[in-house]
C-alpha cells in the first residue's frame, strides 16, 4: 500500500478483497506516526493498543463480509470530541486529566462502523484560534514547512491527514477551524449544515456556531466520513430532522463570486490561484456570476462579539468543582478564580473577558444585540444570493500557512485569517475547502484551498463542485 496516494475509497476496496488487513493498515499508520509525529506534533495521544484491537475486530467483520463504509479505516480525532474512557482536554490545561464519561454521538456512529481510532489530535484551547498555537501542549507544525503553522483550530487532525498519519479525521468548525487548516495543510475539510451532525459530546465553544465535520485527502473521503456521522440526534436540540436532507435538490452549475469582498487582505497569488480554478470550472460548463453580499464584510466584527459571548457562557462550567483542574483555596470564590487563572490560557481569558463585557447590562444592547441583528442580515445576504446561484466560491484563507509566532502577539491579525470562513458559520450553511494549487514562499510550495459554500442542506452541491475542482487539478 502506498500511503501517499491511499484514499478511504481505495482502502475500502483493498480491505474487502483482502489485499491487506485492517491490522496491517493500522500498523502502517502507527509506523508513520512514530516516524514523523516527533517533529509535527499532530497527536496529543496515540491509542496504539486499542487501535490494533479495533483493527482486529474490523478484520473479523470483513472476513464475514459484513463491512460498512468505514470499517477498519484509521482516523484521527480532535481533542474536543468525547470518547468514553479517553482523555478529552480541548487543548487546555484545565481539562488535562479529564476523562470522558460517555461517547459523543459522532463517536457512537463511527464505533457502529468499526472504524479505527488512532488517537486524539492537537487543537487551539477550546477551539479558539487560527493556528493551533493556542494549545496548552505546544504548537503543531505544518507538514509542508515545519517553520509554519498548520492553521487552526483543528490543525492536529489536518496535519495528521496531510502527513499520512491518519487516513481521515474529525474536527470542529466554529468559524473556520476545519476549512482553514485544511486549506493550509492541503487536504479536504468540510463544515456541514448547522444541525446536520450532532454536537452531543463536542466540548462546546460557541454553540450557535459549532459544527463537527470531516477531513480527508479527497472530496469523496470527506463525504464518506460525513455520511458516517450525520443524522438526527435526540440528544442535540438543534439537530435537524433527517427528512430535511431527503428532499432532492438538483445541482445546476451556476457559481456566484462576491468579488468586491475578496480583495480584503488577500495575497495576490492566492487570488490568482482562485481565479485559475474558476476558469477551469468555467471551461467544464460552469457559469460564474458576480454576487453581492453587502453585509458579509461585517462578519468578522459580528463573529468576534457572538463567539466570545457564547464562549464566556459555555466556559463558566469550568469552575474547579465539576470538571478537571481544581486549585485548592480557602473559600469557594478563590477556588473558582485560582482554578480558572491557572487553567485557561491567554486567548481563552481574552474571549471570556470580551464575552462577559458584551453581555453585561448596559453594553448588551450596544454590542451583543447589535451583532445578533447584523447576523440576521448576513444570513439574508446568503439566502438572497442562493436564489440565483447554486453555490458561492471564495478562497478559504486569504494567505497560505504563516510562520509560527508571526501572529501570536497580534490577536487582530490572527482573527483576520478567518475573514472568508466566519460568514459561513454565522449563516449556518455548509462549506468545503478543496486543495486548488500551490504558492511559493521562501523556497517552499504551500497549498491553498478553494472554498465552496452551499445553501442549507445543500451538501450535494459541495461534493459535486468539489469533485469538479479536483478533476480540474488532474
Ligand atoms: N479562528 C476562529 C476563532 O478563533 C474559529 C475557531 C473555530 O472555528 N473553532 O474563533
Amino acid at each position: 500500500m502506498n500511503l501517499d496516494s491511499l484514499t478511504i475509497a481505495e482502502a475500502r476496496r483493498a480491505l474487502d478483497v483482502k489485499e491487506y488487513s485492517a491490522l496491517e493498515l493500522t500498523d502502517a499508520y502507527l509506523d508513520e506516526i512514530s516516524k514523523r509525529d516527533g517533529e509535527i506534533h499532530a497527536y496529543l495521544e496515540v491509542w496504539e493498543k486499542s487501535a490494533r484491537e479495533e483493527a482486529k475486530a474490523a478484520d473479523a467483520l470483513i472476513a464475514k463480509g459484513e463491512s460498512k463504509p468505514l470499517t477498519g479505516i484509521p482516523l484521527a480525532f480532535k481533542d474536543n470530541i468525547l470518547i468514553e474512557g479517553h482523555t478529552a482536554s480541548a487543548g487546555s490545561k484545565i481539562l488535562e486529566n479529564y476523562k470522558a464519561s460517555y461517547d459523543a454521538t459522532v463517536i457512537s456512529k463511527l464505533k457502529e462502523h468499526n472504524a479505527v481510532f488512532l488517537g486524539r489530535t492537537n487543537c487551539d484551547e477550546f477551539a479558539l484560534g487560527s493556528s493551533t498555537e493556542n494549545s496548552a501542549y505546544g504548537p503543531t507544525k505544518n507538514p509542508h514547512d515545519l517553520s509554519r503553522v498548520p492553521g487552526g483550530t483543528s490543525g492536529g487532525s489536518t496535519a495528521a491527514v496531510a502527513a499520512n498519519m491518519a487516513l481521515g479525521g474529525l474536527g470542529s468548525d466554529t468559524g473556520g477551524s476545519i476549512r482553514q487548516p485544511s486549506s493550509l495543510c492541503g487536504v479536504v475539510g468540510m463544515k456541514p449544515t448547522y444541525g446536520s451532525v450532532s454536537r452531543y459530546g463536542l466540548i462546546a465553544a460557541a454553540s450557535s456556531l459549532d459544527q463537527i465535520g470531516s477531513i480527508g485527502k479527497t472530496v469523496a473521503d470527506a463525504r464518506s466520513i460525513f455520511e458516517g456521522i450525520r443524522g438526527h440526534d435526540k440528544h442535540d436540540s438543534t439537530s435537524l430532522p433527517d427528512s430535511f436532507f431527503n428532499e432532492k435538490r438538483t445541482v445546476k452549475k451556476v457559481i456566484g463570486v462576491p468579488r468586491a469582498f475578496l480583495k480584503e487582505g488577500s495575497d495576490a497569488d492566492v487570488l490568482a490561484e482562485f481565479e485559475k480554478t474558476l476558469e477551469n470550472l468555467q471551461s467544464t460548463g460552469y457559469e460564474i456570476r458576480d454576487v453581492e453580499l453587502p453585509n458579509v464584510p461585517y462578519s468578522l466584527a459580528v463573529y468576534y462579539i457572538i463567539n466570545p459571548a457564547e464562549v464566556s457562557t459555555n466556559l463558566a462550567r469550568f469552575d474547579g468543582i465539576r470538571y478537571g483542574l481544581s486549585v485548592p483555596a480557602g473559600d469557594i470564590q478563590s477556588v473558582y478564580s485560582k482554578t480558572r487563572g491557572a487553567g485557561f490560557g491567554p486567548e481563552t481569558r481574552r474571549r471570556i473577558l470580551v464575552g462577559t463585557f458584551v453581555l453585561s447590562a448596559g453594553y448588551a444592547d450596544a454590542y451583543y444585540r447589535k451583532a445578533r441583528a447584523v447576523r440576521e442580515l448576513i444570513r439574508d445576504d446568503f439566502k438572497r444570493a442562493f436564489e440565483s446561484v447554486d453555490a458561492i466560491a471564495m478562497p478559504t484563507s486569504p494567505t497560505p500557512a504563516f510562520k509560527i509566532g508571526e501572529k501570536s502577539d497580534d490577536p487582530l491579525a490572527m482573527y483576520a485569517a478567518d475573514i472568508f470562513t466566519v460568514p459561513v458559520n454565522l449563516a449556518g450553511v455548509p462549506a468545503i475547502s478543496v486543495p486548488s494549487g500551490m504558492v511559493p514562499r521562501e523556497g517552499k510550495n504551500l497549498p491553498v484551498g478553494f472554498q465552496i459554500i452551499a445553501p442549507h442542506g445543500g451538501e450535494d452541491a459541495l461534493f459535486t463542485v468539489g469533485e469538479d475542482v479536483e478533476k480540474g487539478r488532474g
